[in-house]
């Protein structure tokens, strides 16, 4: 049996064959080049450095399926803005796309329906469809790996029956260690140990500031601190008369009371997020986080980052590592996906090239062989003409590849028997 290999193949082949699948060929060069430049898996917020320390530990299955779950998890991580953006600009262009390629006008109106219908599928699969989903791993084993603010069903926006052990197995997946629960305005007491440890908290929502409120949290009445700024930053004190602590968060501190942070921290601000995953806050810029970590660092006041999970979407952008034998701004270190932190930093209508570009260099080797791997498949698959007699599907796809990808994949295949 002979199977052609890459020297064997004449020229026009090869010509024709990057001509009759240029996305393929695209997609193959995209990958390769995304190498030269490349992203870390993780960074610390604060000094925006790779940790040495930790590592982002992705499951078999994940790189496996590494196209699905890499795509699954970029478009888990546009902000609001972007999301928005990036959805109108490929569902025109797609749909722009199926009209104008060649070939009968039915076949032309199902691709310019199908193909823009698929991008938004893989929105809704990115919220709902359960996948395996990488995992923080810490050296230190004295660090709790902690999440600082996350919702039940019990929250308005919360989604329907999200439960704390659904919560709990969310965060347990991702390699946390324990999480506050931090409701709207409804107050948990804790009690859950299983898998994680779930900690008391409440997110209260007062003149258009919510502040999380960590640890022996009571209910209060919320109208007393909803008149004004001012009696929003009684807030602080109220909570430290519970024995709680309060972070101010994102996006709110950031959109509503920019100019008042100082009297923030004068009321007794315990901490501020710089890291928040939801959509309308994870487009929070380097420049703003910048002053805060000023502001908090000269404060010694604690920064965070929070999931702000409410039951959509599989993967957080960011965890903590929190010091028991450290407090305020040392106490807690936070480290974000890059692809998170980058939100802030494109404008919105950028969205359609810039998050693509920024996924595929935050991939590691190893999903980098995996996309290859697909593409290759798909296009051998693709490329290789039936003959009369030969049954569409996987038949041909194995012939076709038995040997060239058992050829790749082994680095030492047993010889061949020779029979001639
Ligand atoms: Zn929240």
């Amino acid at each position: 049996m002979t199977v052609a290999s890459g020297t064997l193949i004449p020229k026009i082949v090869r010509v024709n064959l990057l001509r009759r699948h240029p996305i393929a060929f695209t997609l193959i060069a995209l990958v390769l080049l995304s190498a030269l430049a490349p992203l870390p898996a993780l960074v610390d917020a604060v000094s925006g450095a790779p940790p040495a320390d930790v590592d982002l530990v992705r499951p078999t299955l994940y790189t496996l399926l590494a196209p699905v779950s890499n795509v699954l998890d970029a478009l888990t991580f546009l902000s609001g803005e972007r999301a928005i953006a990036f959805l109108v600009t490929w569902v025109a262009a797609l749909a722009l796309w199926g009209l104008l390629r060649r070939g009968l006008l039915w076949r032309r109106l199902a691709a310019a329906v199908l193909a823009p219908l698929a991008v938004i599928l893989l929105g809704v699969a990115a919220v709902l469809l359960p996948r395996p989903v990488p995992r923080l791993v810490a050296a230190d084993s004295t660090l709790t790996v902690i999440d600082y603010h996350a919702h039940t069903a019990l929250s308005h926006d919360g989604r329907r029956g999200w439960t704390l052990a659904e919560l709990a197995a969310w965060h347990a997946a991702q390699g946390f260690g324990a999480s506050y629960v931090t409701d709207h305005n409804v107050v948990f007491n804790g009690g859950v140990d299983d898998p994680i440890r779930l900690l008391p908290g409440v997110e209260w929502s007062v003149y258009n500031q919510h502040v999380v409120a960590l640890g022996p949290v009571a209910p209060l009445d919320r109208g007393v601190y909803g008149r004004d700024t001012r009696a929003l930053l009684s807030l602080f004190g109220a909570l430290h008369r519970q024995g709680a602590i309060g972070i101010a968060s994102l996006p709110e501190y950031w959109r509503n009371h920019w100019a008042e942070l100082n009297d923030f921290v004068a009321a007794g601000a315990d901490g501020f997020e710089i890291v928040n995953c939801a959509p309308k806050a994870i487009g929070f810029p380097a420049a703003a986080r910048a002053r805060v970590l000023q502001l908090a660092e000269s404060h010694d006041l604690l920064v965070v980052g929070a999931s702000d999970n409410h039951g959509w979407g599989q993967v957080t952008c960011v965890w903590n590592l929190s010091s028991p034998s450290a407090h305020g701004y040392r106490s807690n270190r936070v480290i974000a996906r890059p692809i998170a932190l980058a939100q802030g930093e494109w404008q919105p209508w950028t969205a359609a090239y810039t998050q693509p570009w920024l996924m595929l260099t935050g991939l590691s080797w190893s999903e980098r062989s995996s996309w290859i791997t697909w593409i290759l498949v798909i296009l051998i698959y693709r490329a290789v003409p039936r003959r009369a007699g030969d049954p569409p599907g996987i038949g041909i796809l194995a012939r076709s590849l038995s040997l060239k990808i058992l050829r790749l994949r082994r680095p030492t295949p047993p010889p061949p028997p020779s029979t001639d």
